[in-house]
């Protein structure tokens, strides 16, 4: 069988390799930093990919490390409760540190080639899967998009879930394993944002007298998960008119209200691995491969990315944000409808 490359080691690209490699397809997979780490990341896994990690026989494994269910929303503003729900489905929280070391961990034992340390030019190429994450964007219709993350104890949650909006943001908290909780939160600016380093934790503690500040006035915060990333690009993409095979946030990246990206990824990599399989067997040349895989990939996020952005909207823009709840308010379905169209 011919090997495939990967380049990037995030759960797309790490979800790949498990699949190539239970179909006994080589695979290397290079990543450009080490293991573990953190990650900027809402550590909600929501969506299809939960069934893809049942199939993959992961779930065991991602109970061990203490992953969380979650099933039930809160919904703030300032200092009142906009809405409260339960999901259809229950979400899984579980820190990046610990759900990517597991998965590097799995496809070792698999028998896959990681090399780490590797920043390899990202060039579409016969055999090679581009998994190497976002495409950066220093601006967007003129703002500064940025994502800031960090763990915390002591801090009491009402919900498996809850998202804040701030002025300027929006914070989710969720409990992840060993009763911390991770607080992350997506900002924009029209200007640079010097010293992030020494004040996210007021970005993150939300506007004064807020909800979100009485939840962490007490938060005893694990100073080393502090991560932070700039120059998101939060504009959908369409995989037939890129470059090259790519899949997760290498491709498109969904807003991160949805809660979904991680999804997406680990949806994604399932979606390619069986062009990749008959790519590598000699029964598809790797044009075909990647226009099927291209074809997976739009018919599936095209319609949850487009629905996605009225939530990005309804986070950001007061009048998208009074429209929204008003609906709810009127139409109770109307959150769940949201829910169900972004997965
Ligand atoms: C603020 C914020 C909150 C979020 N919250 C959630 C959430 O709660 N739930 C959810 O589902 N999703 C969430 N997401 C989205 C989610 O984190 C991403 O969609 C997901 O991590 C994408 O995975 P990936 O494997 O495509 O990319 P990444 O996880 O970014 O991995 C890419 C990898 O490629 C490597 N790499 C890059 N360039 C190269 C190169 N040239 N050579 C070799 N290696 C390279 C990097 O080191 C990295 O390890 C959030 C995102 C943000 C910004």
């Amino acid at each position: 069988m011919k090997p495939i490359t990967i380049l990037g080691g995030g759960l797309a690209g790490l979800t790949l390799g498990l699949q190539l490699r239970q179909k006994g397809v080589p695979v290397l997979l290079h990543d450009a930093a080490t293991y573990p780490r953190h990650r900027v990341c809402g550590e909600y896994l929501s969506g299809r990919a939960l069934s893809i990690i049942e199939s993959l026989g992961l779930r065991p494994g991602l109970d061990r490390l203490g992953a969380v269910e979650s099933s039930d929303v809160l919904l703030s503003l300032g200092s009142s409760v906009l809405s409260r729900r339960t999901l259809p489905q229950p979400a899984l929280c579980l820190s990046r540190y610990e759900f990517d070391r597991f998965l590097v961990q799995e496809l070792t034992k698999a028998g896959g080639d990681i090399q780490t340390g590797n920043r390899i030019p990202p060039q579409p190429a016969e055999g090679t899967v581009l998994a190497t994450g976002r495409q950066p964007s220093a601006t967007q219709h003129g703002w500064r998009w940025f994502g800031l993350k960090a763990h915390a104890r002591n801090v009491n949650l009402e919900a498996g879930l809850e998202m804040h909006i701030s002025s300027r943001g929006y914070i989710g908290l969720c409990r992840i394993e060993n009763n911390e909780v991770n607080v992350c939160g997506l900002f924009r600016s029209r200007s640079p944002v010097p010293n992030l380093a020494s004040s996210w934790k007021d970005w993150l503690g939300g506007d004064p007298d807020s909800l979100l500040q009485k939840r962490i006035c007490h938060a005893e915060w694990d100073e080393s998960s502090f991560s932070s990333i700039a120059a998101l690009s939060l504009s959908p993409q369409r995989a037939s008119v890129g470059m090259g095979l790519r899949i997760g946030d290498a491709l498109t990246m969904i807003p991160p209200v949805t809660g979904n990206g991680m999804s997406m990824a680990i949806e994604g990599a399932d979606l390619a691995a069986t062009p990749l399989v008959e790519w590598s067997r000699n029964k598809l040349d790797w044009d075909s491969a990647v226009q099927k895989v291209a074809t997976h990939l739009d018919a599936a996020f095209a319609p949850r990315l487009r629905h996605a952005r009225w939530l990005q909207h309804a986070m950001f823009d007061p009048l998208a944000q009074s429209l929204t709840w008003n609906l709810s308010r009127i139409f109770p379905f109307f959150p769940s409808l949201l829910f169900r169209l972004t997965r």
